[in-house]
């Protein structure tokens, strides 16, 4: 049963990544207009200078606790609370400002993730940091994964 899953889960992310792949190379208007928009509800007037807006620090409190979920450090000053990507909005624009594609981390840990593909990513971890690797599994996007899909 074990390997049905496994089987299942490559299909999907096989699939995910080559309709990402299709729609980077034909990007249209549209997908810049949803690639901006998550600028504009994460900063004022869409510009990270500007400080990030009401709506998106109360998004940001409500789904996050003391610690980042990936190395488990607690945020602090130096290192504090970032929005990343599941899927990285340069490949996924439509899904910029999908919340089932976003997640609260650490500062350093969404540096150090970039612009893989939750799939790169959680290779990544796995041979980089396995004892994390659990943790990054429990937070694999499955619903949008499934989504992509049927979409
Ligand atoms: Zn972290």
């Amino acid at each position: 049963m074990a390997s049905e899953t496994d089987r299942t889960l490559k299909e999907l992310f096989a699939l995910a990544n080559k309709v990402g792949n299709r729609r980077y190379h034909r990007l249209t208007q549209q997908d810049f207009g949803d690639y901006r928009s998550f600028d504009y509800w994460r900063y004022i007037n869409g510009d990270s200078e500007c400080g990030t807006t009401e709506a998106s620090r109360t998004w940001v409190r409500d789904n996050s606790d003391r610690h980042c979920p990936i190395c488990g450090e607690q945020y602090s000053q130096n290192n504090g609370r970032s929005i990343d990507h599941k899927l990285p909005r340069a490949q996924y624009p439509w899904l910029s400002l999908d919340f089932r594609n976003l997640w609260v981390i650490c500062y350093q840990c969404n540096q150090e993730k970039g612009e893989r593909h939750w799939y790169e990513y959680e290779h990544y971890i796995f041979t980089r940091h396995p004892a994390r690797y659990e943790d990054i599994v429990f937070f694999r996007p499955r619903h949008l994964l499934k989504s992509l899909k049927q979409g």
